[in-house]
């Protein structure tokens, strides 16, 4: 089973959820991987101190235009489908915009005059750590300044393999390395927090599931922190409300520490698995 944490905007605890939900699932048995795809500001190998096992460079060919041999065609450009290559004619002139470049390699077949080359571009690392018998944290983290972190999220999902309990911890909002993580999970825990800015992103997160056909919950956290908008709007639109986190000043004491607050009161340990239960019963139905 494979369920993903996610949240429209981040700061609003989807990493606290999924670190110990993996916790809950760990101590109860369970064959699980932790794949941290929040690759831009992957943050759970904090909480969990694994023994890191793999590294793993992940790249991308890129395509190399080398002017001596173009002849201003036009045809790369015309079969980049990325919109990657400017090809001007008649000022004798192309540019490649290497961030568009997506390694299909349709301009080098293109190409009849032997112009494009590739290169190697490194866009970042996924390491793969154990954290105790059975149980692996996989997290995907990309280099500073690269465009999109879809690849070396993809590479992280690869690696995590099939374990019997995937959690995949989403990178904020609903752009491609939300949808990446998303696409392959059974069930989405959508976290959120009971204030206007919680309830708009959560909005937005919900229509785009819907759009992608896929079945989730809410999980509010710092329930009694701001009104009641969030919890009639689930009501409303009869989405499970799956757990309520309280505005507790002692979970905040114990995260900002990097401890798990199922580790360290049993109260949660046993709320937290009541959660990973009901997902699976959702999933199910
Ligand atoms: S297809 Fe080759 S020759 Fe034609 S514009 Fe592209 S690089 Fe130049
Ligand atoms: S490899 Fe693909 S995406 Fe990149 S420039 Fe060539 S055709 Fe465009």
């Amino acid at each position: 089973m494979k369920i993903a944490i996610a949240s429209g905007k981040g700061g609003t605890g989807k990493t606290f959820v999924a670190t110990n939900l993996f916790y809950v699932a760990v101590k109860n048995g369970r064959n699980v991987t932790l794949a941290d795809c929040d690759a831009e500001e992957p943050n759970v190998e904090g909480f969990l101190q694994g023994k890191p096992i793999r590294k793993k460079t992940v790249s991308q060919n890129l395509a190399v235009i080398d002017p001596e041999k173009c002849v201003y065609c036009g045809k790369c450009r015309d079969w980049c489908i990325y919109n990657a290559i400017i090809c001007l004619e008649e000022q004798q002139k192309i540019y490649l915009l290497e961030d568009l470049c997506h390694d299909c390699g349709a301009c080098l077949v293109a190409c009849k005059f032997d112009a494009i080359s590739e290169t190697e571009r490194r866009l970042g690392t996924v390491t793969t750590s154990v954290i105790e018998e059975d149980s692996v944290l996989t997290e995907a983290r990309a280099d500073v300044g690269i465009y999109s972190s879809v690849p070396v999220i993809k590479a992280a999902l690869t690696a995590s393999g099939t374990p019997s309990l995937l959690l995949m911890d989403a990178p904020p909002g609903i752009s491609c390395p939300f949808i990446t993580t998303v696409a392959p999970a059974d069930f989405v825990v959508l976290v959120t927090e009971p204030t206007p800015f919680g309830l708009n992103d959560l909005k937005l997160s919900v229509e785009t599931l819907e759009q992608l056909g896929k079945p989730y919950g809410v999980v509010v956290n710092r329930d009694g922190l701001g009104d009641h908008k969030v919890y009639d709007w689930l009501e409303e639109k009869n989405i499970p409300l799956l757990m309520k986190i309280p505005f507790d000043r002692e979970i905040a004491r114990i995260y900002s520490q990097s401890l798990l607050v199922a580790a360290e009161d049993d109260s949660y340990a046993k709320q937290f698995l009541l959660l990973l239960q009901k997902i699976e019963a959702l999933c199910k139905n």
